[in-house]
């Protein structure tokens, strides 16, 4: 699965994107005033637009985090991550699809395809694990219609990792 996650480590984030676009238009535009919220709106949309069409050209899939404002912390590295879920989006087809940020984590930053969390009833006793597989399935159809290099389509058809 090492191409595939290669491959994913460069998906590029949206909203990276969206801000090295505003950066270049504040560079370009020395009196953008950005404390002005009309100018400031206009800017944010543009900034999209320009963000989606770049990676369109790309022709790779992004990603956007939902409920940014969460975080968790990986027992095996101990680093805060941000986010609830990545949700991957082909931009030519614009297929997405929801992939908790927990197993993009493990599987990105440790090599880890899955992982598995225990079960804990109300009275604090342990039930047993329960088991999450990065869906490799799912992924593959949010991929589908894209320029895909081979050992990462190889990874994609071998299904569940
Ligand atoms: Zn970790």
């Amino acid at each position: 699965m090492e191409a595939l996650r290669k491959y994913l480590q460069e998906m590029p984030q949206l909203a990276t994107k969206l801000l090295e676009r505003l950066g270049e238009v504040m560079e370009e535009d020395k009196s953008f005033d950005y404390n002005n919220a009309e100018e400031m709106r206009l800017a944010y949309k543009e900034a999209q637009q320009v963000a989606l069409e770049r990676i369109n050209e790309a022709k790779v899939p992004y990603y956007a985090l939902t409920y940014p404002q969460t975080f968790f912390k990986c027992p095996t590295c101990a680093l805060e991550i941000r986010g609830a879920y990545y949700e991957i989006s082909n931009p030519i087809t614009m297929n997405r699809g929801m992939f908790r940020v927990r197993s993009m984590h493990e599987f990105l930053d440790h090599g880890q395809p899955v992982y598995t969390e225990p079960i804990i009833n109300m009275s604090d006793t342990l039930m047993g694990d329960d088991e999450h597989h990065l869906d490799v399935k799912k992924l593959a159809k949010i991929l589908d219609g894209l320029p895909i290099p081979d050992d990462v389509m190889a990874d994609l058809q071998a299904g569940k990792a």
